[in-house]
């Protein structure tokens, strides 16, 4: 039960996630932003490739699987709404799980950013691949779902344990931090936003954080706290997303 994670930049700011199964060296890859890049990053490792898993639909996270289907063999599994880019050959949901080897991924259901959304959980290594429903600072926007299924999700990504990490999909954490700057006056997120646009100046990818990291510090789990006048704890996560999508930062 040990995982080991290769996290590499792909397209403009997605990331893509190699990962093996160190016991019986399958690899698996978390969404498909780009085939080429992928390929490259297997040919460096000196990996093959057996699965692909899914979190949502969208092109830059399911784009890649044809091509990589096609240039290794590898088997596809997703949530239903993959289909809208090619059928899945294993379609998983809630309370699903899928083997790599000796490595087991729990299904969660992540909805909202799309609504058939999932994040795949490594429970013995506590490793989440989230893609677009929890960012560093941030959460995914409310393309298909709304704000009470996207703050469910994100309730059921916090139950994790607080020492998870949490691969996120994209490179946002920056402009994440300037909104979150500008909601929250906090001293641990001020000194969080500090760390990340000095490691953003330097090059570094902000990408995993953890559980407890983004409890403490991203204002759409903060959101009830953030927004008091409003008791409801998915309006009041409504409001904080509605604010970051008007925010010209
Ligand atoms: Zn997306
Ligand atoms: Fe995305």
């Amino acid at each position: 039960m040990t995982l080991t994670v290769r996290q590499f930049p792909c397209l403009s700011d997605n990331y893509g996630f190699l990962v093996r199964d160190d016991a019986s060296g399958k690899v698996a890859c978390i969404d498909t932003p780009d085939a080429e890049a992928i390929l490259a990053e297997l040919a460096k490792a000196g990996w093959g490739l057996d699965l692909i898993l899914n979190t949502h639909w969208h092109p830059d996270h399911a784009g890649g699987n044809e091509a990589l289907k096609a240039a290794t063999g590898c088997t596809v599994v997703g949530p239903a709404e993959v289909a809208r880019i090619a059928a899945p050959d294993r379609v998983v949901a809630h309370g699903d799980h899928v083997m790599l080897g000796d490595t087991r991924f729990d299904v969660i259901d992540t909805g909202g950013h799309t609504l058939g959304h999932v994040t795949f959980f490594d429970a013995a290594d506590h490793i989440a691949f989230v893609g677009d429903t929890l960012f560093a600072l941030g959460c995914g926007r409310l393309f298909e779902g709304d704000a009470a299924q996207m703050w469910a999700s994100l309730q059921r990504i916090t139950d994790l344990p607080d020492d998870t990490t949490v691969y996120c999909a994209h490179e946002y954490t920056a402009a994440n931090a300037r909104f979150a700057l500008s909601v929250d006056a906090d001293p641990a997120l001020k000194a969080r936003a500090d760390s990340i646009f000095a490691a953003r100046e330097r090059g570094e990818p902000t990408v995993p954080t953890s559980i407890a990291l983004e409890k403490a510090t991203n204002p759409f789990l903060r959101a009830p706290l953030l927004r008091p006048d409003i008791a409801n704890p998915a309006e009041a996560f409504g409001a904080v997303r509605a604010a970051k999508d008007a925010f010209k930062g």
